[in-house]
């Protein structure tokens, strides 16, 4: 068995938390590894990063290749296609079959409908975030790309859902047919995300022994709704004015580097919060930090905050669980899937600043609590790995393969 991947949005090796690159980019690495294990071959097709002009192979794992194809167009619509039109050419050019496509967003999508009638081969569409979620929970209204989802929906072979709630969302908004849609859960890294010593990772982190820590990791990005979080403890520090010398808000994501970050519509509001709420001797930016490094991040947090306004499935609360964080999140999307409020983590109303103020209050009283989550987080996490995961989608590439 042999499967292109189609991954034009972004390539997955880039620095993760910055702009594209998220959780996108680790399923789409995490499930080609597994899939290579299990002896199914899999091709990535992506873009050329900037500076590169030429095709370049890259080995990424057992039975796993990255290949980066240069595209010019400034217009992503317009890239797509001559995206589809470089891939087919490459494929002729190294006289390459595929059993199917399996593309992940829109945009790749887009290019996978081409690719689809030229090879007469089936393909698999994941969507990861769907156009008309980003319209009902954050207010942006792309009409050309709800209706390429809708379009994709209907030519695609099978599409994946992460969860229910989004084959339910397929369903009711793009008018999917329920037989084609596939609920698979995502995974975690259970090698990687799994609990370490506090006081150790504090350690080697270099982080504070003697504050609470609140941390946040993701794209910084206004779905992540971290505006209220800054709010929250704004709230928590004007009613408990020491909490200002005992906590500390580790915001983990952006390029902080880069003069593009600091001039981020989201991020110039994130940062007049802070001074408003005179935060900032106890919020602070940390910039991407690597995946490797984040097990040590989450084991050095006593709280972990997803204030998210959407999340199509939440990879991050997942491997917090897996860490052993105490989770505090809104239950948004896939979320819901993850925690049992009170029980391996709390929920918040999501967008209600002051229930959020007061359950992180609570949770940073309640070091018993904490550790009673954490450890039913970590027994929660071990159900999904993305060993499962592969092994259902290789079952379905089975089916669904000409
Ligand atoms: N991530 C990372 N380093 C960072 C920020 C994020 O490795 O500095 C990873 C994080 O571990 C998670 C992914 O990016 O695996 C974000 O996925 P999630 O599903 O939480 O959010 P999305 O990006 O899909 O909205």
């Amino acid at each position: 068995m042999k499967v292109g991947f189609i991954s034009y949005w972004s390539c997955p090796l880039t620095r993760l938390g910055i702009l594209r690159a998220g959780g996108m980019n680790v399923y789409i690495v995490n499930l080609a590894n597994q899939l290579g294990k299990l002896g199914v071959a899999v091709d990535i097709y992506t873009r050329s990063h900037k500076d590169k002009h030429a095709p370049s192979t890259i080995r990424l794992f057992e039975n796993v290749n990255l290949i980066h194809l240069p595209v010019q167009n400034k217009d992503d619509y317009l890239a797509v296609l001559n995206f589809a039109r470089i891939v087919s050419d490459y494929i002729d050019k190294k006289n390459l079959t595929y059993d199917l496509f399996h593309s992940h967003y829109y945009f790749s999508g887009l290019s996978a409908l081409i690719l689809k009638t030229k090879f007469k081969i089936p393909f698999i569409q994941t969507f990861h975030t769907l156009g008309e979620m980003k319209k009902r929970y954050v207010g942006l209204s792309d009409i050309s790309r709800i209706k390429a989802e809708k379009q994709i929906t209907i030519i695609s072979d099978a599409l994946i859902a992460s969860t229910q709630l989004e084959k339910n969302h397929l369903e009711k908004y793009y008018k999917a047919d329920p037989g084609k849609i596939h609920v698979i859960t995502p995974g975690v890294n259970h090698h990687l995300f799994r609990p370490h010593d506090k006081i150790k990772s504090r350690r080697i982190l270099n982080l504070p022994l003697n504050k609470k820590i609140v941390l946040f990791v993701g794209r910084i990005d206004p779905v992540k709704g971290l505006t209220f979080l800054i709010r929250a403890v704004g709230l928590l520090t004007r009613k408990y004015p020491d909490f200002k010398e005992s906590i500390n808000v580790l915001l983990i994501g952006g390029d902080i580097n880069s003069r593009y970050f600091w001039h981020n519509k989201e991020v110039k509001k994130i940062v007049r919060l802070i001074k408003i709420k005179k935060l900032s001797g106890c919020v602070n930016f940390l910039g991407s930090v690597s995946h490797n490094k984040l097990p040590r991040f989450y084991s050095s947090a006593d709280v972990v905050v997803l204030p998210s306004f959407y999340e199509s499935f939440g990879l991050v609360v997942l491997e917090a669980m897996a860490c052993g964080s105490a989770v505090l999140s809104s239950a948004v999307g896939g979320v819901q899937y993850l925690i049992r409020d009170g029980k391996n983590g709390i929920i918040f109303r999501s967008g209600n600043v002051a229930d959020l103020s007061w359950k992180l209050y609570q949770l940073i009283n309640n070091p018993g609590k904490r550790e009673s989550l954490g450890k039913n987080a970590v027994y929660t996490g071990r159900n999904l790995c993305w060993e499962k995961q592969a092994d259902k989608m290789k079952s379905l590439y089975e089916k669904i393969a000409v």
